[in-house]
């Protein structure tokens, strides 16, 4: 099901009175009217849709576009979207979705959220660096949205259950004006309640979901990868898978910091496995580096293992991507972690500049010491 690229026609929107709204809570929770929507210009092609930057009502939004086949992901991420206490600044925010007539007079649905003006994370890091500071901010703000998907949270009567994404990668992932990022493209995501979950608009039980067909390969989890993802506590293993493809996110986005190779050029960006894979890996390969060679991606050796920040995000990362499943970190818990490593750095800063950098020390002493 992939979509074939093609310009956005200026005013094919047809009204709603002839064609009926897409059924379902998005319709009953939206409280955007899309009439005033205005397409600009396409931005992206997915797997399941093209996305494409406009306007509605003053705000900058970017629509996606499924066609008729592709229904199923339209309606699972409008339903994701549609769920309650699912505003929230490390999401996208959704403002609704409709289904049309196209170009080619085809059925097509219409999915309305917030416009990243920097477009997904893979293509930022490839053309830029980032410092330490921002780099704190995108893993930070990445696995704040991901810790915040993963949980059930309660607020009066309304309930978000827990969502596991299932297809955490550097492309859906956004960035913002001011570089925090979001998390993105929910088309594969289950909502987890107990032990029913939800997914395609369908309640299932746990032990009936195929679990291990999606997502992208090259972020595929070991036990993915293998087909062993346990199911015995589908929610805790789903989070886990997630949290797999968190670490390689996080190591994608250090690979890119300027401050962590001591002055020296900070090498071009490549994705996870593509040193040791290429651009096109087979499942085979995978399988094979992955899971019985239980390789990961490797840190360069030009990082300083000296300063305690950069040795606490090594870590870190590593305990994201363990083999062992069980033994990963939830996301809570890397929120947490991460919010301890610029005070590592700027402890460790300090410490340089009290004991280490001075070749000049009493520089502003007397002329006594120039000598005659
Ligand atoms: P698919 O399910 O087809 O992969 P995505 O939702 O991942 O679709 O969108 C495809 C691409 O479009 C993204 O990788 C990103 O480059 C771009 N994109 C999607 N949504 C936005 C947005 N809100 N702002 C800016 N770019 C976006
Ligand atoms: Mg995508
Ligand atoms: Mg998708």
């Amino acid at each position: 099901g992939i979509l074939i690229f093609r310009k956005w026609p200026s005013s094919t929107k047809i009204s709603n009175d002839s064609v009926n709204m897409v059924e379902g809570p998005s319709s009953l929770n939206s409280t955007f009217d899309l009439d005033s929507l205005k397409i600009q210009e396409n931005i992206g092609m997915g797997r399941y849709g093209s996305v494409a930057r406009g306007t509605l009502n003053g705000f900058s939004v970017a629509i996606k576009t499924f066609a008729f086949e592709n229904k199923q992901y339209f309606q699972n991420e409008r339903d994701i979207y549609s769920l309650p206490l699912m505003d929230y600044p490390c999401l996208p925010k959704y403002f609704g979705s409709e289904e049309r007539i196209g170009e080619d007079s085809q059925i097509e649905y219409l999915l309305v959220i917030s416009y990243a003006p920097n477009g997904c994370l893979q293509d930022y890091l490839r053309n830029h660096t980032v410092d330490w500071p921002t780099l704190c901010k995108m893993m930070q703000t990445i696995t704040q949205g991901l810790a915040y998907l993963h949980s059930d949270i309660c607020k009066g009567d309304l309930v978000k259950p827990c969502i596991a994404h299932r297809d955490l990668t550097s492309r859906n992932i956004l960035v913002n004006d001011d570089l925090s990022c979001i998390i993105c493209d929910f088309g594969f995501a289950i909502q987890i309640a107990g032990p029913k979950c939800t997914q395609n608009g369908e309640q299932q039980d746990m032990d009936s979901l195929c679990l291990t067909d999606v997502g992208t390969l090259r972020y595929m989890a070991p036990e993915a990868l293998e087909g062993a993802v346990n199911l015995r506590d589908c929610e805790s293993s789903l989070k886990q898978v997630d949290m797999y493809a968190l670490g390689l996110i996080l190591w994608e986005i250090a690979t890119r910091c300027s401050d962590l190779y001591q002055g020296l050029e900070v090498p071009e960006y490549k994705l996870p496995f593509e040193a040791e894979l290429g651009k096109h890996p087979t499942v085979d390969q995978m399988q094979v580096l992955v899971a019985r060679h239980k390789a990961h991606p490797l840190f360069p050796e030009i990082w300083k293992d000296s300063n305690p920040a950069v040795r606490a995000l090594k870590e870190t990362i590593e305990d994201c991507w363990d083999q062992d499943a069980e033994a990963r970190l939830t996301a809570l818990c890397v929120e947490e972690r991460l919010a301890e490593i610029p005070v590592l750095w700027e402890r460790y800063k300090a410490g340089l500049n009290i004991y280490g950098v001075s070749p000049t020390v009493n520089q502003t002493g007397s002329s006594q010491d120039n000598g005659p």
